[in-house]
């Protein structure tokens, strides 16, 4: 195992309220580490601050050993940074395979020149082993806004892929879900897992337990706790800020 992600004090202001505060923690390769947490904890800011959403007013982001603190969001996804959206990040008038296309050729683009057929052959070959991944295949030609709640957050997931990064971030990518839904896109998780290191929040605390090697806890902004599942849930502080015993 080796560190892929190292977030170090991270932190930002909104007006007075300290929404992250000196948070540190490592997020090692092809593992999944969970960051959990109670409503307003700060966790989806603190997914902004590490996708470059928004800036940190202190600390550091370093992906693979780079130094990333600050830079915007596009920049963070060609050093390998993928991420999902809680909100959706899909263009619901373009069909399923036009939202992975995009995405992937995103990759491929240079800025400012057209892009070479080979490349383009690449990105397009990497759509088609995402749509049967995802088994989206049947609905490959369907608009994106057409699809199933469960579809839409699975394309989301295969959005985020299409980039090739070194890091997934997944913002609750089960939340409004059905019970079997959610089963399959945790065990979904765990397979990509094995070839792509994955920072994730989530609600559903079975699926945490289940999925997780390791968690991260927040609180009010701050990191309360970490360790491995059983770690996590048998630390008395962690019990009564989020279990509620
Ligand atoms: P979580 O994802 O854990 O539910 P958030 O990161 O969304 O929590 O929110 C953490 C805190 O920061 C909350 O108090 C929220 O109201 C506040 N917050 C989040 N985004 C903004 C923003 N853009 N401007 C002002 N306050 C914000
Ligand atoms: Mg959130």
């Amino acid at each position: 195992m080796s560190v892929v992600l190292e977030v170090r004090g991270l932190g930002v202001r909104f007006g007075g309220i300290r929404a992250v505060d000196g948070v540190s923690f490592d997020a090692e390769s092809n593992a999944i580490t969970t960051i959990i947490g109670p409503n307003g904890a700060g966790k989806s800011t603190l997914f902004n601050l590490i996708s470059g959403m928004i800036r940190p007013s202190s600390g550091k982001v370093m992906l693979r050993g780079v130094d990333l603190t600050g830079r915007p969001p596009y920049l963070m996804q060609r050093a390998g940074m993928g991420r999902s959206f809680q909100i959706t990040n899909l263009f619901f008038e373009l069909t399923v395979f036009e939202n992975l296309r995009l995405a992937a050729q995103r990759l491929e683009t240079t800025g400012r020149f057209l892009l070479p057929v080979r490349r383009s052959e690449r990105a397009l070959a990497r759509v088609h082993e995402l749509v049967e991944r995802f088994a989206l295949a049947p609905k490959a030609g369907e608009l994106a806004g057409a699809l199933s709640h469960g579809e839409q957050r699975r394309l989301e997931i295969a959005v985020a892929l299409a980039t090739e990064p070194s890091i997934l971030l997944l913002d609750e990518p089960t939340q409004g879900m059905s019970h079997s839904d959610t089963a399959d896109t945790a065990a979904l998780i765990r397979d990509l897992a094995r070839d792509v290191t994955i920072l994730l929040i989530e609600h559903d605390i079975g699926v945490v337990m289940d999925i997780s090697n390791h968690i991260v806890v927040m609180h009010q902004g701050r990191k309360l706790a970490e360790g491995a599942p059983a770690v996590v849930r048998a630390d008395p502080a962690v019990k009564s800020a989020y279990f509620g015993h």
